[in-house]
């Protein structure tokens, strides 16, 4: 058996820690133990899910005051005693473990986080993986958007204007891309005051992300392409 310490709270509620015991196996995941709380034991637990074969990103939680995804975390790899298990940091509260995803989309939509066709643009413009322009953002291209990132970002939790690591990787993508239209827009922005300039480079976002992402890396690049904007050196 293994015990979870499991943060509890939805409206009008005080805030709380609940413990369970579960079976463990060799293979229980977090989420498997989440699941099984819920049926077995206490129906009103609140969680999210979906794919639960590490695709979708919903399930993201802080294990152990560490950002994973409940369904690939095994809970062998989480050593002995009680584990805690608490909501993503730096998003509104729902109930439970459930947070309120809105602030993610509304980060990406301050960067100019769509693909602004230009002009006289193809419908549909494939870009071929093999091309430079693809591999130069192979490393930044994946992100499922579980919010992991935001929520171990210091200077999000600290400065509500900046955009935060997902945000600013998926800025890093569409300033590549040879089809988007609106690179002065989002540079007006990203080059504005609580954007680029208030990353601290901890890597934080980098040593959660659970695909392998580095938004770290984005961010040192769009920093490189905006100091060599404002120097007059590239059309970037
Ligand atoms: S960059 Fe990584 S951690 Fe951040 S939202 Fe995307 S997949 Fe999740």
């Amino acid at each position: 058996m293994t015990t979870l310490r499991v943060f509890r709270w939805s409206p009008g509620e005080p805030e709380r820690w609940q413990s369970y015991a579960v079976p463990a196996g060799q293979d229980t995941t977090v989420l498997d133990a989440l699941v099984e709380i819920q049926r077995g034991q206490d129906p009103t637990l609140a969680f999210r899910y979906a794919c639960r074969v590490g695709m979708c990103g919903s399930c993201a939680v802080v294990v152990n005051g560490r950002e994973r995804w409940a369904c690939r975390t095994r809970l062998t790899t989480l050593g002995r005693g009680p584990l805690s298990v608490r909501p993503l940091y730096h998003f509104p509260l729902l109930r439970d473990l459930v947070v309120d995803m809105t602030p993610f989309a509304e980060k990406l939509a301050a960067v100019g986080g769509t693909l602004t066709p230009g002009p006289g643009a193809a419908q549909s413009a494939r870009v071929s993986s093999e091309s430079r322009e693809r591999r130069d953002i192979d490393a930044a291209v994946e992100c499922i958007g579980c919010g992991m990132c935001v929520s171990a970002c210091t200077m999000v939790a600290s400065n509500r204007h900046f955009p935060g690591p997902a945000a600013l990787n998926r800025a890093f993508t569409l300033q590549r891309d040879h089809r988007d239209a609106a690179k002065a827009e989002r540079w007006s922005v990203l080059l504005s005051d609580d954007a680029l300039a208030r990353c601290h480079g901890q890597g934080n976002c980098t040593e959660v992300c659970p695909m392998g992402l580095s938004p770290a890396t984005s961010i040192v690049r769009l920093r490189r392409m905006g100091t060599r904007r404002l120097l007059g050196f590239g059309p970037d």
